[in-house]
Parts: structure tokens; C-alpha cells; sequence
């Protein structure tokens, strides 16, 4: 199960004191472990223990591909692949822009199927479902038995299936891992991997996951991963959408925004996101650490999950529309936060 799954991350959670969102809703791992009875801590400890000998005596890939290592997330991921020592071999389809990941060691291929053939394990961090599959199908030639393919990219979980299958079919392991953060966590190396496919590949990534992320949960089968990330950027595109409704009313009703902040930080509904998009939206900046059209992107996926399995969606689906408008007053590539000039508008 999921909640067993969680097991497999407590180790690297305890270490940088991250909360599990399965098995402790508000504190950090650290003082959960403090609350539990003696008992429970038994229960648990001998498990996290066997686990971390089991990664730690996994292999760990040599050499690591990065394709589309020239985006808000890409480029951060490689420059902390290379500074963990990593050799690193990258592909991005605008070359000038992986200038300054080159600067710091890594080889430009001169394509995505290069990067795969140099590589043990390639992680793939580019835009859209419809990228992502072009640059699985371009890659695949460089594919072969004991290489791995990491998709990071946030897609739908059919387009993760399909490039499985072009993967496998090439004798290499698959997985996909999109993540949880943003440009900060990426810079910082603590994004949160949300990982399905072949467990054997999880678990020879663990050091090239440890050094980009702070967590990583392994979910089951091709499509958790992605269900996952859709699931949480639905509900982090709705939280937005209301927040941003919350501060034009405020400045609406003579409230001074910066003290809705102040309360909104005191109390139950105090967010990181909140803290950190607020003061932006306030004075009207909103430079892009997650472009406003990938965020509508995400809406989209999930709402067509939900379409799927008949899930009713009301409020991610106001949300959408919101995304939908600001999209067309050009905010596409203006930080998801620009959501605000669409309800200020409306
Ligand atoms: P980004 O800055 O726009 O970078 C996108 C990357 O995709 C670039 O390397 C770009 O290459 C490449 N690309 C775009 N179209 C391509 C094509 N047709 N063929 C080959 N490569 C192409 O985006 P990002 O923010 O890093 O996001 C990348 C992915 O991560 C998206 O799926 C997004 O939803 C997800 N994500 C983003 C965040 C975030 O906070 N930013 C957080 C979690 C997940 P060029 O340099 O040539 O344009």
C-alpha cells in the first residue's frame, strides 16, 4: 500500500526533517517519532532500518543523463547531479540555454538518444505529455538491457504508459517520477519524487534522487506517479485560485492585504505558498517559478482524470477557468501566482 510504501522514504525524511503527508499530517518525522509509544516505535523502527540496507547496497548509475537541462527545473537538477559528482551528459533542444550547466562539467549530445546511449540512467525534465512522448521516441534508439529511463516531466498517466512501453521495448527499465516543488526545492535539492515503474530502477536511482530531492515515494505501477502529481497540483491550482480571490477582496473591501497575510499565516490555513506568492501578488510581480501555463496544464490532466472516472471536480473546474483566462490575457509564462490579474479583471 501507499501508507507502506511511505516506510521506504523515512530514512531521507528523518534526515532533513520533512513531514510524510501519509502517516503525519503537521509535524515533521523527527517529533512524530517522539510522540510514538514504545511499542509503535518497534513496530516501526526494525523496517526503516532494513530498508536503507537494502538501498544503500543497490548500485548506484555511474553516469546520468539530464534531457531538457535548460528550463526553471531542468538546469538545477543537473547542476546538482554534477556538484554531487555525477558525470553528467545533457541534451536540451535550445543548446544555449544548457550553457551554464556545460560550465559546470556536464557533455551537450548533440541528441536525446546520444544522451541514453552515454548514460546509465537519463532523467527527462521537459513540458508537456505530448513533449515528453517526441523526446521518449527520439531517445529510444540509445536505449539498450541495464539502461534506465526516469521521465520527471508532469504528464498523464497514458502518456507515462506509452513511454514505458517504448522504453521496455528497447530492454530498458522504466520509471517516472514527477515532482512535488518548485524552483526553489529544485536549486536547494529538496524536491519530492513522486516515483512508479520498474522497482529495481527506483531503487538503483536512490543516490542521483537523494541529491535533487529531499523524499521519494515509490507508488506501485506506471501512472501512480503521475495520478499523484496531478492530484496535489489540482489542489495546489484551486488553493491558489482561492487565495488570489481572498486578496482582491480584501483590497476590495479597504483590508490591508499585507495584515490578511499576517492572519492568514497565524492560523490553521498558514501555507508555505501562501508566505512565499503572497508579497508578489500583492505589489503585482510575478516572476516564474512555475509558468502559469504548466499550472493550467495540470488543471487540465487532472480534470480529464477526473472526466475518466466520473469524479465530480467542482472546484478544481472554477479554478481551470481562471487559469484559462489569464492564459488568454498572456500570462502564460508568468509565474501560476498571475492567476491574480485574471480575478482582479473578472
Ligand atoms: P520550462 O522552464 O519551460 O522548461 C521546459 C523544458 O522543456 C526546456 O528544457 C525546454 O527546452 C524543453 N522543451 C520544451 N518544448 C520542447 C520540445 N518541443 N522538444 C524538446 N524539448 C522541449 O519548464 P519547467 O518549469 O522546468 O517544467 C518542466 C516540467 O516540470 C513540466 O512538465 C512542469 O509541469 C513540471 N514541473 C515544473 C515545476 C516548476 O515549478 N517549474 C514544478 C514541478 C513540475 P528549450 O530550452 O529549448 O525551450
Amino acid at each position: 500500500s501507499t501508507r507502506a510504501r511511505c516506510q521506504h522514504t523515512f530514512a531521507r525524511m528523518y534526515a532533513k526533517s520533512v513531514v510524510c503527508p501519509h502517516t503525519s499530517s503537521s509535524s515533521s518525522l523527527v517529533n512524530t517519532r517522539r510522540r510514538l509509544n514504545s511499542s509503535e516505535r518497534a513496530r516501526r523502527t526494525p523496517r526503516t532500518r532494513t530498508h536503507v540496507v537494502a538501498m544503500s547496497a543497490a548500485p548506484s548509475p555511474k553516469t546520468v543523463g539530464l534531457i531538457g537541462a535548460g528550463g526553471i527545473m531542468g538546469k538545477p537538477m543537473a547542476l546538482n547531479l554534477l556538484k554531487a559528482g555525477h558525470t553528467v551528459n545533457v541534451w536540451n533542444r535550445t543548446q544555449s540555454a544548457a550553457d551554464e550547466v556545460v560550465a559546470a562539467g556536464a557533455t551537450f549530445m548533440s541528441s536525446p538518444a546520444e544522451v541514453c546511449a552515454a548514460s546509465d540512467v537519463t532523467f527527462v525534465m521537459v513540458t508537456t505529455p505530448e513533449v515528453a512522448l517526441s523526446v521518449a521516441e527520439q531517445a529510444a534508439p540509445g536505449l539498450s538491457t541495464g539502461k534506465g529511463y526516469v521521465d520527471v516531466s508532469t504528464v498523464d498517466a497514458g502518456t507515462s504508459n506509452k513511454i514505458a512501453e517504448l522504453v521496455r521495448a528497447r530492454g530498458a527499465e522504466f520509471l517516472e517520477a514527477p515532482v512535488s516543488g518548485s524552483k526553489k526545492p529544485a536549486e536547494d535539492g529538496a524536491l519530492i519524487f513522486l516515483c512508479a515503474g520498474d522497482e529495481g530502477l527506483y531503487t538503483k536511482c536512490k543516490e542521483p534522487l537523494e541529491t535533487m530531492g529531499k523524499a521519494h515515494f515509490f507508488l506501485g505501477n506506471v501512472g501512480q506517479g503521475a495520478k499523484m502529481k496531478l492530484v496535489v497540483n489540482m489542489v495546489m491550482g484551486s488553493m491558489m485560485g482561492a487565495f488570489a480571490e481572498g486578496l482582491a477582496l480584501s483590497e476590495k473591501s479597504d483590508l490591508d492585504p499585507e495584515t490578511l497575510l499576517q492572519v492568514i499565516s497565524l492560523g490553521a490555513i498558514a501555507t508555505p505558498m501562501y508566505a512565499m506568492k503572497g508579497p508578489g501578488m500583492i505589489k503585482g510581480n510575478f516572476p516564474p517559478a512555475f509558468p502559469l501555463k504548466h499550472q493550467q496544464k495540470d488543471m487540465r490532466l487532472a480534470l480529464a482524470l477526473a472526466d475518466e472516472l466520473a469524479q465530480e471536480m467542482p472546484v478544481a473546474a472554477a479554478a481551470n477557468e481562471l487559469y484559462k483566462r489569464a492564459r488568454r490575457d498572456g500570462c502564460d509564462d508568468e509565474d501560476f501566482s498571475a492567476v491574480m490579474k485574471a480575478v482582479k479583471k473578472m
